[in-house]
């Protein structure tokens, strides 16, 4: 299969909400059985409706909607609940390339990437399309409508970032998913264990070039957005103090947001301590990383001091049960999260420490995890789908933030 490239010199989304606002048919969806809003009222009604115009919900309700002249395109919601789409808050859609890969099934993080490392630093352009329209397709199944992707794995030339972010976000406009990318970067390895191979380290210089270019080509920051880039230098572990104080200077630059990897194994955790006396959130606040427009993947291991650290700086949490279970890595406080006021979402992380990508089941499994871990007080359905619908949007900048 050929990367589809003819659209890809700038963000395909423009020109699909210019057709859309042509558009003056109303489309409504009737009868629903159950909707449920997840305004802030918690507003839930049976026999729902949905009125949406030119693209965009304009109204929701209970009974028959009053739309005037408008000529009106029915469908029946008879049988269905209908909630917001799911907002998936982590993932590496490239990692479907070694998915159930057999050497990585039953061993921990770091002797998981070492399995992986080899495979995803031969990657092309053309499988970071396949792999991220197989595994947005798979989201779309499960009721998502809106990724983030972390992308860390480029080829060292002056051009293979944008070839590789034109593939990402051309798979996301082919499924028709709502895509907010993340530009990650690899320019350091401490000495932990499961180091990347060279052919997957960047210099500081061309990680930073990378990240601006993305920006400048495919960030869209208009209202409704289909396309807003982000950066991610990936974990502590991974990248260098200049390179996480110079990509926050060049996301206040563009005002986008930021995202990484933070607390997801103790050995990472152990290691800080041990060499600078330091806990991990604590050293990415030093690099001015514990910011309103920030969120983190994980936060396994987050101390109460931690979790008021977040919630007092409004940084969100992607809380990814199935990963840290498959990995052994922990369970991550999301119950003390939430009553604490840290912004939490949800998210599938990469195929190759999950297996699959269903959000639904991915929430369903946080409820389930966080009863295991506080038994004194049971996370409930509708929180979990709270997270994973307006959690999602708030850490992603796509709402008020908590
Ligand atoms: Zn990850």
């Amino acid at each position: 299969m050929r990367v589809p490239t003819k659209r890809l010199n700038k963000s395909p989304w423009k020109e699909r909400v210019n057709f859309l606002s042509e558009d003056s048919t109303v489309t409504i969806i009737e009868h629903i059985d159950y909707l449920a809003t997840m305004d802030d009222a918690q507003t839930e009604w049976q026999n729902g409706y949905i009125v949406i115009q030119n693209g965009v919900i304009q109204a929701v309700g209970t009974g028959t909607p009053d739309v005037g002249t408008a000529t009106a395109t029915r469908i029946s919601g008879r049988g269905c609940i209908a909630t917001p789409g799911l907002i998936n808050t982590h993932h590496h859609l490239f990692q479907k390339v070694t998915r159930v890969l057999v050497a990585a099934q039953n061993v921990r993080l770091i002797e998981w990437k070492r399995a992986n490392f080899h495979y995803w630093s031969f990657i092309d352009e053309e499988a970071v399309y396949v792999t991220a329209l197989v595994a947005l397709s798979e989201l779309a199944l499960s009721g998502c409508s809106l990724s983030s992707d972390l992308l860390y794995v480029f080829p060292v030339d002056v051009n293979g970032t944008v070839r590789f972010m034109q593939s990402a976000v051309a798979a996301a406009h082919d499924v028709g998913m709502r895509f907010q990318p993340t530009r990650g970067g690899v320019d350091f390895s401490l000495d932990t264990g499961g180091a990347p191979p060279d052919r997957m380290m960047e210099s500081t210089d061309d990680v930073l070039l990378g990240m601006e270019r993305a920006i400048q080509q495919f960030h869209d920051p208009s209202p409704g957005s289909m396309c807003r880039v982000g950066i991610a230098p990936n974990s502590l572990t991974m990248c260098t103090p200049r390179l996480w104080m110079e990509s926050r200077d060049l996301a206040k630059k563009y005002g986008v947001t930021r995202h990484t990897h933070v607390a997801e194994f103790v050995e990472e955790l152990e290691y800080f301590q041990e060499t600078m006396g330091m806990r991990l959130i604590a050293r990415l606040a030093e690099l001015g990383w514990i910011e309103s427009d920030v969120w983190l993947a994980h936060v396994v291991h987050a101390s109460s001091a931690e979790i008021d650290l977040l919630a007092a700086n409004g940084t969100g949490v992607s809380h990814c049960p199935s990963s840290n279970m498959r990995l052994g890595s922990g369970i991550a406080p999301v119950r003390d999260m939430l009553d604490r006021g840290v912004c939490v979402g949800i998210g599938v992380d990469g195929s190759a420490s999950n297996d699959g990508g269903n959000l639904l089941g991915e929430a369903r499994l946080a409820m389930l995890l966080s009863r295991v871990s506080r038994r004194d007080r049971l996370t409930t359905a509708r929180e979990v789908l709270r997270m994973a619908t307006v959690g999602g949007a708030q850490i992603l900048g796509r709402t008020m933030r908590c």
